[in-house]
């Protein structure tokens, strides 16, 4: 390993991935150090960050926050921005070797843009930044010579899976999903289901939007489109497998019909280091998963009319276009909607099947298109609920 550390940026760092990607920078703080610190509106929790972990740069989306924050951090000799656009502009800038994109939705798409743009390696937890716009970041990366390692454990999962092979021996990738917490649920039980159950998550501590995406089985169809992606696949070529216990993170199978999987405890402080650290291992005290413990492995088929938006992904991702730009912004709205409990579980597929349906399909998008969707969903989505 090299002597320089390796400067992070992390945006969201006060959420999920964003704390536990601190966590890692911790552990392995002879190697890595923040260069970046990013949060919407949690000004508390990002200034106890920043007086930890020292980085140059701060920025806080929520421009309200912004004196409270200048005020601790300026006189630390941190430089603080606010709002969504310094962000961007920083990502533009900034000398960070690697950008972990760990803010939730459609948000994380311009500064991933600007980071590839200024050719930082991304660590992409911001799955919604390749539904939206898969096709326009993968040319970018290519033109930069970025890479994208995923952080997604799937992802990650099938990137460690196809560490020295040629990417054209894929007969195809499988995806693991748990189930979420209403597996092996029909329709009329759903009916009723509360935002409380729907944010209990048998396996893993995630933000609400990824939960109820969870819950919904919108997550996977989102890891669909992103598996797309990252390794090139056509539809034919990704395959979803129910795996309660969230032991093996994703498998590949190849074209002599041998199948790989990669496995471990459900922690994602595991693919943030495997992302941080890429192509190097390095040595953790995670904690280590025991056969003797875990005896049962079990597999089953999705069921993609019960968890409709399952269907749809598969759906928009066959259109192409902007159409899964369409069902990001719509299942946004939606969630936010369930949170709010203004509507009811099975209505958050209802909705984003109406939008789909009635906002404008550009089967060439430009960045400016992606823009313009994003907006004009998130308008018709907010008409159809009022
Ligand atoms: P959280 O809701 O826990 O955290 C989101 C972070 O992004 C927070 O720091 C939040 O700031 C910030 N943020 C939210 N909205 C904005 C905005 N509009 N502008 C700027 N910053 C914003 O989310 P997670 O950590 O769970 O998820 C982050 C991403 O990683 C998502 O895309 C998710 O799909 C993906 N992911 C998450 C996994 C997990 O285990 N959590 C697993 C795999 C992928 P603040 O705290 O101030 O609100
Ligand atoms: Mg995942």
């Amino acid at each position: 390993m090299e002597n320089q550390k390796k400067k992070i940026a992390i945006l969201g760092s006060t959420g999920s991935i964003g704390t536990q990607a601190l966590e890692v920078v911790s552990e392995q703080e002879k190697y890595l150090q923040v260069e970046v610190l990013t949060a919407n509106s949690n000004a508390d929790l990002l200034i106890k960050q920043a007086i930890q972990y020292k980085p140059n740069h701060v920025v806080i989306a929520d421009e309200s926050k912004y004196q409270q924050v200048k005020d601790v951090l300026d006189p630390l000799d941190i430089k603080v921005f606010a709002g969504n656009k310094a962000i961007e502009e920083l990502m533009g800038i900034t000398d960070a070797d690697i950008v972990l994109t760990a803010m939730v939705g459609y948000s994380g798409l311009k500064p991933t843009i600007k980071a590839i743009e200024n050719k930082k390696r991304i660590a992409l937890a911001n799955k919604e930044t390749l539904v939206v716009a898969g096709e326009l970041i993968t040319h970018l990366c290519a033109e930069n010579r970025v890479d994208i390692i995923p952080v997604d454990s799937e992802h990650s999962a099938i990137f460690q899976c196809l560490v020295g092979e040629n990417l054209n021996s894929i007969d195809k990738v499988i995806l693991t999903a748990s189930g979420g917490p209403f597996r092996g649920k029909k329709r009329d039980e759903l009916l009723e289901v509360t935002k409380a159950q729907a944010l209990k998550h048998p396996n893993w501590s995630m933000g609400a939007k990824i939960t109820i995406d969870s819950a919904t089985l919108m997550n996977k169809g989102l890891e669909v489109i992103e598996a797309k992606w990252l390794f090139g696949l056509n539809q034919k070529q990704i395959d979803v497998v129910v795996h309660p216990q969230s032991i093996i993170h994703s498998m590949v199978e190849f074209n002599d019909g041998s199948i790989k999987a990669q496995m471990g405890l459900p922690d994602m402080k595991l693919p943030i280091h495997y992302a941080f650290f890429f192509p190097t291992r390095v040595q953790t005290d995670f904690k280590r998963m025991s056969f003797k413990e875990i005896t049962n492995l079990t597999f089953e088929e999705p069921d993609p009319i019960t968890f409709r938006n399952l269907g749809l992904a598969f759906e928009a991702m066959d259109k192409g276009g902007n159409m899964a730009c369409i069902l990001n912004a719509a299942n946004e709205i939606a969630v936010e909607a369930f949170l709010q409990d203004k509507i009811k579980f099975l209505q958050i597929a209802e909705l984003n099947e109406k939008c789909m349906n009635k906002v404008s399909f550009i089967q060439k998008p430009s960045i400016d298109d992606y823009v313009a969707t994003d907006e004009e969903t998130r308008i018709i989505a907010k008409s159809l609920l009022s």
